[in-house]
């Protein structure tokens, strides 16, 4: 027999069992109790203002959903200025939010690219109106034909001589701007990409600021028929008027062209820029930001469904963590199952995983515009590849698990009140906008094909995470390279593992070259034959860097001359450790054909493989509740009937039903138009 009041005796029973330090888990994930304090400041900010409320969302059609969004925008806006918020405070309002509003790509794209992408003169131009919202910007690059095809955006800007101006134009039908966020309905401006030429010249994509509606009566400007795409799968992104556009002959200044790297003077001469991807600084700071959203989601979505399989209980079955000590006759807790904890635990593993990705990734990003900013491109390229490999693998694994987690949930993980459906339907375009996830692998790819060139010809210069390529270099001896595991525990070796990602990535890398070169070189192959493996290598690629900096992280946490809020107790770094352990196992493990094909492992190998992610998986079983309570979600956030850090899932998903609308009537609305005339139909019934 289920019993409610078990629920939250259940999820206290299980946090005695935790045997690290909560807040100190805590402090190691976000990078010290300053931005843990700082976190919990801005979600309470959010969370004390009605306009942020969720209890009615279920139930808001696309428009009130549309409207609801623009105030709330509204407000996140005033919000950031009284408070005199950063980026990093503005990304956790946007957390704490969990929809997707039509002025996130104001501060996600419209500033940025214009920081990234403007002169001196056009920074101190429009920076200080965004920042005050004088104006709100968008980012339109996609168009109705082409989104992945940059280069065959139809979008045209015709430098206007005459009258120094660009003449903006969409050439043809598909040339609509389309996707657009924030487009539809709230934008003034919008950072355009479009094909710049001059004198019929075509010098290929380059963007604009254009103004879209009145600051006086926000009416399109004529020339511009703007409005917004309509509903999203899902129910997602309901908030968000993604919106669409088309230029008929539009005029704006020369001077809202970006110009940074590439210029046009007043006299039409074309500057290019000193570095064909200059441009690339903002595509990779998205990629970048994403990374540590994904951290942020998964960890969310595992939270939920740990709390919920604490209290849930089903059949009477025996199992190695039957819960005794607490009362023998109640049913089996779910999670104590080993195929519920195979499929759950890892997940939270990853999770970890991805919160150091997310970290590291904002590093490179940053070191790259330091780099930027004194004219050194030596880690664009890198850099470039990085943020593209592991936006498309982290994107993909935190979607996919997400919806492992709604179904770890049986039944009532299908429910909105999960808090699991939203959170999934915001989640799954991730895996196609800032690049598709599988035409970006194509990215990695390339740069790896570039870095097997170098390896064979100039070894010193390969850069730092393609080092693993030089151990390929003597072919006969990397054919007959075995992995050097003999007793199980050598699993745990964090070297061995590395050495197990890096054997799997030179092979792949490696043999992506060979295919090509024998196909003739780049120019000669057809390029789409080899995107099987380019999406291959590319998420072994990012597989590796996971595996790289979650032990890495875990290194600098032990060590003692490691700046105070990056390290950890040894109780939490004992943990740590296990989650290293079985992220870099279970992830060789559903990827175990990539290292048996070249006989990389022997079977004995692959068996003590699979008993050490096995008992990692059960070690792990008394921390799980701690493990997430530590990503600190409160429950504002979480806006989940099952996963509410009390545990009472079953009275608040009682509750929850009853605030649907349609229990506000004894009698349903359709009885007298549909149900009574067909009961009757023939004729009156006596029972
Ligand atoms: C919710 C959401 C919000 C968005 N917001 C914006 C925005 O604010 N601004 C903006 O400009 N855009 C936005 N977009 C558009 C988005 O960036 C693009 O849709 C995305 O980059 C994918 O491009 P595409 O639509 O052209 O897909 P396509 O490239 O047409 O992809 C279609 C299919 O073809 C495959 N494919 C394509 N090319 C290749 C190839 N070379 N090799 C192998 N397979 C290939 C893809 O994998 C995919 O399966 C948004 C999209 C969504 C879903």
């Amino acid at each position: 027999m289920a019993q409610a009041s078990q629920n939250k005796k259940d999820l206290a029973q299980a946090r005695t069992k935790t045997n690290f330090d909560i807040t100190d888990m805590t402090n190691y994930l976000y990078g010290g109790a300053a931005n843990v304090e700082q976190r919990r400041y801005i979600i309470d900010l959010i969370a004390r203002e009605p306009i942020f409320n969720k209890d009615d969302w279920p139930w808001l059609n696309h428009t009130d959903a549309v409207k609801r969004g623009i105030a709330m925008s509204t407000r996140l806006a005033e919000i950031k200025m009284e408070h005199e918020l950063n980026d990093l405070d503005f990304a956790t309002m946007v957390e704490a939010i969990d929809d997707t509003l039509p002025i996130l790509l104001h501060n996600g794209a419209f500033i940025p690219v214009i920081n990234s992408q403007g002169s001196d003169e056009q920074i101190e131009k429009w920076i200080p109106l965004a920042e005050k919202y004088q104006i709100i910007g968008c980012y339109a690059q996609t168009e109705l034909g082409h989104g992945s095809n940059l280069s065959q955006l139809e979008t045209t800007a015709t430098f206007v001589q005459d009258t120094d101006e660009w003449e903006i134009n969409s050439t043809t039908f598909t040339a609509a701007k389309w996707w657009i966020g924030g487009l539809g309905a709230m934008c003034t401006h919008a950072v355009v990409q479009a094909k710049l030429i001059i004198a019929g010249k075509d010098y290929g994509a380059h963007v604009f600021v254009v103004p879209i509606r009145s600051l006086d009566n926000h009416k399109p400007f004529p020339g511009i028929q703007v409005g917004d795409i309509g509903p999203k799968a899902y129910g997602g992104f309901n908030k968000m008027e993604n919106g669409f556009a088309r230029f008929n002959k539009y005029r704006i200044p020369r001077e809202n062209m970006l110009m940074r790297f590439s210029k046009v003077s007043r006299d039409g001469v074309y500057t290019k820029p000193p570095h064909a991807k200059l441009s690339y600084g903002s595509m990779v700071l998205l990629r970048s930001v994403l990374i540590r959203q994904m951290a942020l989601y998964l960890s969310r979505a595992t939270t939920i469904s740990t709390r919920y399989l604490t209290v849930r209980r089903q059949f009477n079955n025996p199992t190695k963590r039957n819960d005794a000590d607490i009362n023998p006759s109640l049913e089996t807790q779910v999670i104590n199952y080993p195929m519920v904890q195979n499929r759950l635990f890892p997940m939270i593993a990853q999770s970890y995983a991805l919160f150091a990705a997310g970290t590291v990734m904002m590093e490179m990003y940053i070191g790259l515009m330091t780099g930027l900013s004194s004219g050194n491109i030596d880690t664009l390229a890198e850099v470039h590849a990085t943020s593209s490999a592991l936006k498309s693998y982290c994107t993909t694994i935190a979607a996919a698990g997400a919806e492992e987690c709604r179904k770890l949930m049986g039944g009532h993980g299908y429910s909105y009140f999960t808090g699991l459906a939203h959170m999934f339907a915001s989640i799954v375009p991730s895996n196609t906008y800032e690049g598709d996830n599988y035409v970006l692998t194509q990215q990695m790819a390339r740069y790896l094909l570039k870095e097997v060139k170098i390896a064979r010809t100039i070894p010193d210069k390969v850069t730092p995470y393609s080092k693993y390529l030089l151990q390929a270099l003597n072919k006969e001896a990397f054919v007959n390279a075995r992995c050097s595991v003999i007793k199980a525990e050598d699993w745990l070796n964090p070297d061995v593992q590395l050495a197990v990602f890096e054997h799997r990535c030179a092979r792949l890398a490696t043999e992506l070259s060979d295919a090509v070169d024998a196909a003739g070189g780049m120019e000669a192959t057809t390029w789409s034959d080899h995107n099987i493996e380019c999406y291959r290598i590319s998420h072994a690629h990012a597989q590796y860097v996971m595996v790289l900096w979650f032990v890495q992280s875990i290194r600098d946490a032990r060590n003692p001359e490691t700046e105070e809020e990056r390290r950890a107790s040894p109780e939490a770094i004992l943990i740590l450790e296990r989650l290293s352990n079985l992220h870099a196992l279970h992830t060789i493990q559903i990827n175990l054909a990539d290292f048996t094909e070249d006989a990389y492992f022997n079977p004995a190998q692959c068996q003590s493989l699979r008993a050490q992610v096995k008992s990692l998986v059960e070690s792990i079983a008394d921390q799980a509740v701690g493990l997430v309570d530590a990503f600190d979600h409160p429950d504002f956030l979480l806006a989940s009937a099952l996963g509410a850090s009390d545990g009472e899932a079953y009275q608040r998903l009682w509750d929850k039903a009853q605030t649907e609308p349609l229990n506000r009537r004894e009698v349903c609305d359709g009885y007298e138009e549909y149900i009574r005339p067909l009961l009757k139909k023939h004729g009156e019934l006596k029972l």
